[in-house]
């Protein structure tokens, strides 16, 4: 069996929902799928951007985001149902769907107060509405089907907006509600990135979540693959967005997934490797629009691996914008014990986690999100000693497993990168990263020169793949 889990673009319009629903089909002739999906591409966003206006009771804003929400579905409805019989039923669970939206939007707006907790609400109706609609189309061309809300299963702790699950009552619930199903041959389709309390609250898992949803079902299925279908040719050696050269990467061990997923490579969610590592599944990311690509495969199976293995150093470099650079400098650190737990007490008190450090004897630099703090945690470190921020500043990362073994990549980094102002570097804790800290702007030179420098020549090399489609 396999979860195949299909991200926002892969089920964004007509068009890429049909190309889902044929992977899906070819799927069956092996074994009968549990299919997770995102909400359409943008969806998510707008729900949020929905809430926020809903929040400081700008409801024209909020129900006119509910109006381009329902517009969407409506439209991917006319285009996708060819059944005029079906079209109106399926047209009314949409319409459902958006007017509790909008009672929602209402009810905020008249409280005039956004919780975690209603956010959660407004975002879950994403994936609801993808689902309804990718469910009834599998139907309508005639294969069995069954839509599933993933509440009833994927029950969570009451932590809105980052809920993480209860696994033996999720286990129990997968056994009793989606395994009999899977092995009558229906397929089964629900979401991903949503869940609920045991008190039935609705909440999220974390922006861009499906991914760890699709990698819990496989664990608790024991399923022999969890797919990452999207919209490249599975983990690059860097973000194509930012190097056009990148290349797709045959075959990586779950520690350099989650390493990179973690250092800021999109393509997985940072928790999607956990689970598939904890019962050994392997991962593949895939391309939806080229699916006889190779994409990549994640695994530690020592014998695939052999069968690929690579030399090189580097194997992807991720990329973190909108980070921010915090330094304290303060001469108490000097042969002072306890400042270090002050400091990070701070952080952790208002629950906000640090990417990377930097020390020297008299002051200490860490990268934080730009967005995760306030005015409260920059009071708390003053005490402690002068505190200098820089914002606009991405963290870069080198990761390969070959790390461990070998000296002079810092070198390496800095000598390629002579041109380009770096404000900190860092040995990742695991050994199998070193990143550094740039000025957002110069994330573009600094990115491309470092992937010649790791890559160029190496692009040929088994383990790399020109991604399909590209010369
Ligand atoms: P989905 O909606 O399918 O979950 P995402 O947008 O979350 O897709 O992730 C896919 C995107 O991740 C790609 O389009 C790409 O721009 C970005 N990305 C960042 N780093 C990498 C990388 N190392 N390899 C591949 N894609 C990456
Ligand atoms: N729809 C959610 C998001 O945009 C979850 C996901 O796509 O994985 O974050
Ligand atoms: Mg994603």
């Amino acid at each position: 069996m396999a979860v195949m889990k299909f991200g926002g673009t892969s089920v964004g319009n007509a068009r890429a929902m049909q190309q889902a629903i044929d992977l899906v089909v070819r799927e069956q002739r092996n074994s009968t799928p549990l299919v997770v999906l995102s909400a359409c591409s943008g969806i998510t966003n707008k729900l949020v951007r929905l809430a926020d206006a809903a929040g400081r009771s700008d409801l024209d804003e909020a129900l006119s985001l509910a109006g381009e929400v329902r517009q969407h579905h409506l439209v991917l409805i006319d285009e996708l149902i060819t059944d005029p019989g079906v079209k109106p039923g399926l047209a009314e669970k949409v319409e459902a769907y958006v007017s509790k939206l909008e009672m929602l939007a209402r009810g905020v707006d008249i409280v005039g107060e956004l919780t975690e907790r209603s956010k959660d609400m407004f975002c879950s109706f994403g994936e609801l509405l993808s689902t309804t609609v990718f469910a009834a189309a599998m139907q309508e061309q005639g294969h069995r089907t069954e839509w599933i809300d993933v509440r009833r299963v994927m029950i969570t702790d009451d932590h809105f907006g980052f809920a993480r699950p209860l696994t033996r009552v999720c286990e129990a619930n997968t056994e009793a509600i989606i395994r009999p199903l899977l092995d009558a041959g229906t397929v089964v389709v629900t979401q991903g990135y949503i869940g609920a309390t045991d008190t039935g609250r609705t909440t999220t898992l974390g922006r861009g979540g499906s991914d760890l949803t699709a990698a819990l079902f496989g664990a608790w299925l024991g399923d022999n693959a969890i797919q990452i279908w999207t919209d490249v040719d599975g983990v690059m050696t860097c973000d194509p967005r930012i190097v056009p050269e990148a290349r797709s990467i045959r075959i990586m061990t779950f520690n350099e997934a989650a390493e990179l997923a973690y250092l800021g490579a999109k393509v997985l969610h940072p928790d999607t490797i956990a689970p598939a590592v904890e019962k050994n599944i392997p991962v593949w990311v895939l391309n939806t629009w080229h699916p006889d690509a190779k994409g990549t495969l994640i695994t530690d199976d020592p014998e695939r691996l052999a069968g690929m293995s690579y030399g090189g150093l580097v194997k992807s470099i991720a990329v973190k914008k909108g980070q921010c650079i915090i330094n304290i400098r303060s001469n108490r650190m000097l042969g002072r014990y306890g400042f270090m737990t002050e400091l990070f007490g701070a952080f952790s008190r208002h629950g906000v986690s640090i990417e990377m450090i930097s020390t020297s004897e008299v002051s200490v630099s860490v990268t934080v999100d730009d967005k995760s703090f306030g005015e409260e945690l920059l009071q708390e470190l003053e005490v402690l000693g002068k505190v200098d921020i820089e914002h606009r500043v991405a963290t870069v990362s080198v990761v390969g497993d070959n790390l461990r073994m070998s000296k002079g990549v810092a070198g390496r980094i800095f000598s390629s990168l002579k041109n380009v102002n770096l404000r900190m570097i860092s040995q990742g804790a695991s050994e199998i990263n070193v990143g550094f800290v740039v000025e957002e702007s110069d994330v573009n030179e600094a990115v491309n020169t470092l992937h010649h420098e790791f890559f160029a020549g190496a692009e040929n090399v088994g383990i790399f793949e020109k991604p399909a489609g590209t010369r």
